[in-house]
């Protein structure tokens, strides 16, 4: 071991930085941010330096570097644009046995900085000892991937049961054996504890905990009780489009029931072991009825597994994810719902049709062209003028939406766009106006899936597009319709 990794505890105590360029306003804000008193050596300082300085929140030896500055700090930094300055900072701060770091200089300095992965009060470093920052940057990237953002908070709050757990446990096995009990379930993401932590289920947290210390044990009830239904909106095509979170309970699912909807390429991220169980849906296809879908749920959860429930957009947004939650309620199961960038909201995004916008639209309006049978949308309503409306299941009806519309009055010239396969890079967007999009649309013979826009807000379009599909259109309505290219 080339270096001992140590998190120093600088609040209040004297560090110089030597530099007042960019960098040196870098070591700055991560000192200051550490409660370090700092001062700043340079001849000139760069304008956030200067702030900081006007501002009082660090002193300034505005001159070259002055090494009578040395003998008072406890870490020093170099951090100028020239090296024979830089290499005579490291060379005073031996002298005076205090520790330096040379900005990417690590031959010459007595400490490195790591990459740090930051869940305060939990801290992660990472350090190649300066042989591969990148190696070191990317490992970093990973760690904040599977660290759920949440693990800080939990780290404070097992901090604000420490002295109380001590006090009831005294036997330090005893004490260890509990908190490896609660704390295990954060990185499985195993339900129980953490998660009820990490979730913002503190009241929940607080309860168990109070009960385990009466009992001295956690009694691993809820280990070897159900397991937990996460209900994960994917996004509304680019797999890239998930969340951290979604991201992180995908990869710790036993079970992934996924959708029609859900881009291929994010089931790859659940473990090598995990069931992955497909209950698409399809227009008019082979389907999972719902009451399956639900059952099949219940069934899992029950039987302990964690169960990723993986949907297309939000799940709260015409998917039928509320039905699905109210099934776990109703069967009194734990579940858990992550929210997903919605359709009307992506593929708006990728389209360049902003869903509000100040001069063209107030107000917008979700609403799926499909409802239970024999029931319309209300059209008269929908009409109104100053907003935006986006017909979600749009694929088939819109020559019919189209004519609802202008028979409840909107002009014929009223902008509309669709967008087929919104956010992958099979993406096609068809603009025009009530009177023509259905005969732009039919010319291509596109269906599914699909989301309309009419409103002005569609004119924006026209500025704001900024994604080129690499292959928009046919192989994604053949793979998905399984209808010809
Ligand atoms: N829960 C989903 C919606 C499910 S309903 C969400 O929040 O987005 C399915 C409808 O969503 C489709 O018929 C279509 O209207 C729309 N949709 C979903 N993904 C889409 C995509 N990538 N491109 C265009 N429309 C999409």
């Amino acid at each position: 071991m080339q270096y001992l990794p140590i998190f120093a505890a600088l609040t209040g105590q004297p560090c110089l930085v030597v530099g007042g360029g960019s960098v040196a306003e870098r070591k700055v804000a991560q000192l200051l941010a550490a409660g370090a008193r700092v001062t700043v050596n340079a001849p000139g300082l760069s304008p956030g330096l200067a702030a900081d300085a006007a501002a009082g929140r660090l002193a300034v030896a505005l001159r070259p570097f002055d090494p009578a500055l040395l003998p008072l700090q406890l870490l020093v930094i170099a951090a100028t644009s020239d090296r024979a300055v830089n290499h005579a900072v490291a060379a005073a701060a031996r002298s005076a046995l205090c520790l330096c770091n040379v900005v990417d200089d690590p031959e010459v300095s007595t400490f490195i900085s790591p990459s740090i992965v930051d869940r305060s009060p939990l801290l992660v470093a990472v350090s190649s000892g300066g042989q591969a920052p990148v190696l070191a940057r990317l490992v970093r990237q990973q760690l904040e991937t599977w660290l759920p953002t949440g693990l800080g908070a939990l780290a404070a709050w097992a901090g604000s049961w420490r002295d109380r757990v001590k006090a009831k446990l005294p036997d330090v096995t005893a004490r260890r054996r509990l908190w490896e009990q609660v704390l295990q379930g954060a990185l499985e993401a195993r339900p129980g504890l953490a998660q009820d932590v990490i979730g913002g289920r503190l009241a929940a947290a607080d309860a168990t905990l109070a009960a385990a210390l009466e009992k001295e044990s956690l009694g691993g009830s809820r280990a070897t009780g159900p397991g937990e239904a996460w209900l994960v909106g994917a996004g509304p095509g680019a797999p890239e489009l998930l969340t951290l979170r979604g991201l992180y309970l995908l990869q710790h699912a036993d079970v992934v029931l996924y959708d029609r909807l859900v881009a291929p390429a994010l089931l790859a991220y659940a473990r090598r072991d995990a069931e992955l169980i497909n209950v698409g849906k399809t227009g008019g296809g082979p389907s999972t009825s719902q009451a399956a879908i639900n059952a099949l749920l219940i069934e899992k959860v029950q039987a302990g597994q964690r169960v990723c429930r993986l949907k297309g957009g939000d799940p709260y947004v015409f998917g039928r994810g509320s039905e699905e939650a109210l099934a776990l309620a109703d069967a009194g199961l734990p579940f858990q719902v992550v929210p997903g960038i919605t359709a009307a909201s992506g593929c708006g995004a990728y389209a360049g049709i902003p869903l509000t916008h100040r001069d063209a639209a107030h107000a917008v309006t979700f609403v799926s062209a499909h409802l239970g049978a024999d029931q319309e949308p209300d059209w008269q309503r929908l009409a109104a003028l100053g907003q935006t409306l986006v017909v979600y299941m749009a694929g088939r009806r819109v020559a019919e939406v189209c004519a609802a519309l202008l028979q409840h009055g909107r002009p014929l010239a009223t902008p509309a766009a669709v967008v087929m396969a919104g956010t992958t890079d099979q993406q096609v967007c068809v603009a025009g106006t009530l009177d023509d999009l259905a005969g732009k649309l039919s010319a291509l013979g596109l269906v599914s899936p699909a989301i309309l826009y009419v409103g002005d807000v569609v004119e924006l379009r026209a500025r704001l597009h900024w994604f080129s599909p690499t292959a928009p259109g046919a192989a994604y309505n053949a793979e998905r319709q399984g209808a010809p290219p």
